[in-house]
């Protein structure tokens, strides 16, 4: 429970939930014990809900948190009011795809916190990236530096970017991207591919990239390879969605405008088709915090169907990232609502309930 003075407090007695539970769509008893789920009855547990919807709580597959100002230094104030809102709104699960600096251990999943994921710093070519951020290096230096950057699981590659002449396009040969994902897999963990290119985005599905992010340009052609081995495409549609104006500025040179406006408008078909390909699709929200339902419904506007666009942002997402998805024994992290959230997506701005960790948050 988030006190007056916002902090979380222990609330670890044993709960009881009877509700409609997606993705099965079945009414379904769920007891919570030391902050596990149990789908075995719990003694004297309090029961919190009968009737309503509950769902694993939300996750977000790419986002930035602790940030006061792009390109500025990690904000631990920032961080802490990051944590403590996603908490607030049900999002239990986070993909942090780079910062400024690597977040602090104690951040990473705290009782009553989301889990978070983390890539470290992000690994960017010198020059192609936003000014103060990102651990900048060579073709030659990318492999090390995306295992130097891969302790918490993941590592991140900004694969394009602007060049001098107004365009976009790839930072790092196919060569070092291939290199890298291979040496960072050869440690157990995963590498995201910042991929807003054709070239680029080609060669990171080529490299064997776990998850291509943002994806706008990324050739139709490429979908099936990134299929067939389970890769995800996290679009962040809604981010992009929130800068195509300012990107129809006569100020915007001319090429990146076209640039924008072409990958723009061709991205909900990307997303359609990747989903027919079986390229699972997630939702990611880049930034600032607070945007996932905005994605979930931009997610809807591309396409998918609504029960989809929610997976994209729960259960899929859990799935994918083997998070607690409400199996016996995992942490119990979930939301619940009065109406069904397929039926109106808002609602799941202001869940009813927010359990993570088995306290009560909401
Ligand atoms: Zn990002």
């Amino acid at each position: 429970m988030v006190t007056s003075t916002g902090h979380l407090s222990a609330d670890t007695a044993a709960l009881h939930l009877r509700a409609r539970l997606l993705p099965e769509d079945r009414e379904t008893d769920l007891w919570i014990d030391n902050g596990a789920i149990s789908r075995e009855p719990v003694d004297d547990a309090r029961t919190v809900a009968t009737g309503g919807w509950m769902l694993p709580a939300l996750m977000d597959s790419h986002l930035h948190i602790g940030v006061a100002e792009v390109g500025g230094p990690l904000d631990l104030d920032v961080l802490e009011r990051d944590l403590q809102e996603l908490a607030r709104t049900g999002v239990g699960a986070v993909r942090v795809l780079g910062s400024p600096q690597p977040l602090p251990a104690d951040a990473l999943a705290r009782p009553g916190g989301p889990l978070v994921l983390t890539a470290g710093v992000p690994v960017a070519a010198p020059d192609r990236f936003i000014p103060g951020w990102g651990r900048r290096v060579s073709d030659e230096e990318l492999p090390a530096a995306c295992v130097a950057e891969a302790g918490h699981g993941w590592s991140k590659i900004i694969a394009d970017w602007f060049d001098d002449e107004g365009g976009y396009g790839p930072t790092f040969s196919a060569t070092a991207l291939t290199a890298a994902v291979v040496a960072v897999h050869g440690r157990g963990a995963r590498v995201a591919v910042h991929a807003q290119s054709a070239a680029a985005g080609r060669d990171a599905v080529d490299a064997g990239a776990d998850t291509i992010e943002h994806g706008m340009h990324l050739p139709w052609s490429v979908l099936p390879d990134l299929a067939a081995r389970g890769g995800a495409l996290v679009p962040t549609g809604g981010v992009f969605a929130a800068l195509a104006s300012a990107m129809t500025d006569d100020a915007v040179p001319s090429a990146m405008r076209r640039w924008y406006a072409d990958g723009f408008a061709a991205h909900p078909g990307l997303v359609r088709r990747a989903r027919e390909e079986g390229v699972t699709v997630l939702a990611g929200t880049d930034l600032p915090v607070g945007a996932l339902v905005d994605e979930i419904r931009w997610l809807i506007e591309a396409g998918l169907p609504v029960a989809d666009a929610i997976g994209a942002a729960s259960w899929t997402a859990r799935e994918v990232f083997d998070l607690p998805r409400l199996r016996a024994g995992d942490r119990a992290d979930l939301i619940w609502l009065e109406h069904d959230p397929r039926e109106d997506v808002e609602l799941l701005r202001t869940p009813t309930r927010v359990i993570l960790g088995g306290r009560e948050i909401r």
